[in-house]
């Protein structure tokens, strides 16, 4: 497993349900954790490690040692309010930050590692946090939320990423999308 990085096609693709919660599933969402504290995110979205499922996990603080753990796994938005403007950053996006206006408050549930069904009213950063992973399920990033002037004050980095990208893929690091979409059609067969 590995982050992948705009513009990975996998960050476009809309995730599915899972249907089950393996052991191999658990490792992967251990793993999520790991590289989003080694990357010092907060958050981290399962298509960001190139899996096609809605699961995401946060850690408000960053930090296993200080932080609450959480995994949302199937998560449903069931009603937004309030409006709340405030820079984000993204571990596929990597030194590319950037104000985004979202609703404020949100009431989230989902399913945790054990299968229980949790709900949350969120709002300030909590909230933030969950919709922006929530978007990533959706193959939504943060940068499709700015404004125009906004989007235009990271264009050179975004350009920076796809020459990355391309020069990646010329390496043979990153396959080509038929083999990308493949390989996430064999592991929705899996567990959705
Ligand atoms: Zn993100």
């Amino acid at each position: 497993m590995r982050i992948v990085k705009y513009p990975h096609p996998t960050l476009r693709h809309k995730s599915k349900s899972l249907r089950m919660v393996d052991a191999e599933l658990k490792k992967n969402v251990r793993q999520m954790f790991d590289f989003m504290y080694e990357h010092r995110g907060i958050g981290l979205a399962a298509n960001q490690v190139d899996l096609p499922y809605r699961l995401f996990v946060l850690n408000l603080e960053g930090d296993p040692a200080t932080g609450q753990e959480y995994v949302f796994i199937n998560p449903e938005i069931h009603k937004r309010s309030g409006s709340a403007e405030a820079e984000e950053g993204c571990l596929s996006f990597p030194e590319i930050y950037a104000p985004v206006r979202r609703p404020d408050k949100i009431r989230i549930s989902a399913f945790d590692l054990s299968g229980q069904e949790v709900n949350y009213e969120l709002t300030g950063l909590f909230s933030r946090a969950a919709q922006h992973e929530y978007d990533h399920l959706d193959g939504v990033v943060f940068i499709d939320r700015l404004s125009p002037a906004a989007l235009l004050s990271v264009k050179q980095a975004l350009e920076d990423l796809e020459y990355e990208f391309q020069g990646e893929r010329r390496l043979g690091i990153i396959p080509d999308d038929q083999q990308i979409a493949l390989r996430l059609a064999e592991l929705e067969t899996l567990r959705t």
